[in-house]
């Protein structure tokens, strides 16, 4: 079977025309997976057994459906990878850390739900920075993800795995999460669309927290339609996230008269120029197609990457406070001294990123500090956010660059924090104000090197992002 760029619209099609059935695809995407992954490393585990067990249930309700002459769902015998800081009962969720090398969850993850109530098929969990932290996935504790346009690069992180699995055509599409680039930044450097969506119209259930006013769930797709389909069956509201809002995805029909945005911020030093090229290239064709395009300014930008990792690290390190080795995590056991039990096992069990976050966070919320970082990043917050606000009475949509250079090579910033964090300087603003942005891949570097362009939405408008960017799609 070829699976070469399949398709929700295309599998849907097939099933129903009864060209395979939902097993033979599962085990179709299994032997691509077996056949190619040890080269790429997306994939932490899989889950095999599941995904049979769902697929036999695929094809009896696809069999009932077709004999009641009834539509199948889109997302019916679908197969998908899952981000493995997400929650699939009875599976592995390791966080790709070794503090949580060996845990089963023991419920699914309010996404994780609704995907199986859909009838989607789940293959495996995928790689990713460790607690999600990290732009690249080299901060996992348990694998190298590469990139598979260029095996010498990153994939993007955090959400690496998802983003690889698909660019290898390992999966139809993917769950991610997007705490400050971690759906965006992986779409952009694998060539796929990915969606970080709205705080609170996703639910976080069962979602392992990075930093929780932050963190979401987003789809990874290989085109806008399907994510938008995933989109409209993942979201809305789940009692078990307070958080999370009522909200039921409404398409839109086609329209060309929306207003773009174009922050001069987002255009300064550090911008690669093939990806400024790229990017600038994609905003003036949506212009051709009718799209009034408008220079606007965001003006607290430049202190957004300061302010997100102070929020980000403070949130990270009280969350984090749970693996102690006694409550949650690898457990180094002593019958002397309980302090031994959490010293080794956070020792052991954290990476040097985690630690990092913890000592970082740990310090912006002490008592001496507290006023002078923590407080002001949140007040520097406030400002971000109502440079969007004053930005979205003017346009509906924000375009941009997603990050400033295409997908570097494995090892390259690895040990300068500062420049993985930079990496970032795009897609953290859209987190703090807790909105929605698309990764839509639009070009590459060198004929190679995928680049995404940022398209960024009011609250709750992912389907104006979805209406442009399945626009500029075809004309890219
Ligand atoms: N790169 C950012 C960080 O390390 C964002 C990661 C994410 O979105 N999970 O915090």
């Amino acid at each position: 079977m070829e699976l070469q760029n399949f398709t929700i619209e295309q599998i849907n099609k097939a099933l129903k025309e009864k060209e395979f059935s939902v097993k033979e695809l599962t085990q179709a995407y299994f032997s691509q997976i077996k056949k190619t992954d040890s080269e790429i490393g997306a994939y932490l585990s899989l889950t095999e057994d599941l995904a049979l067990k769902q697929a036999e249930a695929s094809d009896d309700k696809i069999k009932e459906l077709i004999s009641e002459n009834k539509e199948i769902p889109k997302l019916l015998g679908i197969p998908c990878a899952i981000k493995d800081n997400i929650l699939v009962k009875g599976e592995k969720c390791t966080t790709a850390s070794k503090m949580l090398e060996n845990y089963i969850a023991s419920y699914d993850a309010g996404c994780t739900k609704k995907l199986k109530e859909s009838g989607s098929i789940i293959l495996g969990k995928t790689n990713l920075d460790e607690y999600a932290f990290g732009s690249s996935t080299e901060n996992s504790a348990l694998k190298v993800t590469k990139n598979p346009c260029d095996l010498s690069r990153v994939p993007g992180g955090s959400s690496g795995g998802s983003a690889a699995a698909l660019a290898s055509n390992q999966a139809v599409f993917a769950l991610g999460t997007d705490t400050g680039c971690s759906v965006r930044t992986p779409s952009s450097f694998c060539g796929v669309v990915g969606l970080k969506t709205t705080y609170g119209s996703v639910s976080r259930y069962g979602v392992i927290a990075s930093a929780s006013s932050l963190d979401q769930v987003g789809p990874l797709a290989k085109n806008v339609q399907d994510c938008e389909t995933i989109f409209a069956v993942i979201s809305g509201k789940d009692k078990q996230d307070a958080t999370s809002v009522e909200f039921k995805y409404e398409k839109l029909v086609e329209n060309k008269s929306f207003k773009i945005g174009v922050p001069k911020e987002f255009f300064g030093k550090g911008l690669d120029p093939e990806v400024e090229k790229i990017i600038k290239s994609a905003i003036s064709k949506a212009e051709n197609q009718g799209f009034k395009i408008e220079e606007i300014s965001l003006p607290s930008t430049e202190y957004a990457l300061a302010c997100y990792y102070i929020i980000q690290t403070s949130e990270a390190s009280s969350n984090l406070a749970r693996f102690d080795g006694i409550r949650y995590g690898l457990s180094k056991q002593h019958k002397e001294d309980l302090l031994d039990v959490y010293l080794e096992s956070r020792g052991e069990g954290f990476g040097p990123e985690s630690k990092r976050r913890i000592m970082l966070g740990t310090y912006t919320l002490s008592a001496g500090y507290y006023d002078a970082y923590y407080k002001k990043a949140l007040e520097v917050r406030s400002l971000i956010k109502q440079d969007f606000a004053r930005a979205f009475e003017k346009v509906d949509l924000i375009m941009g660059p997603v990050t400033p250079f295409p997908a570097f090579k494995i090892g390259e910033k690895f040990d300068d924090p500062l420049a993985m964090y930079l990496a970032d300087i795009y897609t953290v603003p859209v987190n703090l104000a807790g909105l929605p942005g698309m990764s839509l891949p639009v070009g590459k570097v060198d004929g190679k090197l995928p680049v995404g362009l940022q398209i960024i939405g009011n609250h709750f408008q992912e389907n104006k992002i979805f209406n442009i960017a399945s626009i500029i799609e075809k004309i890219i």
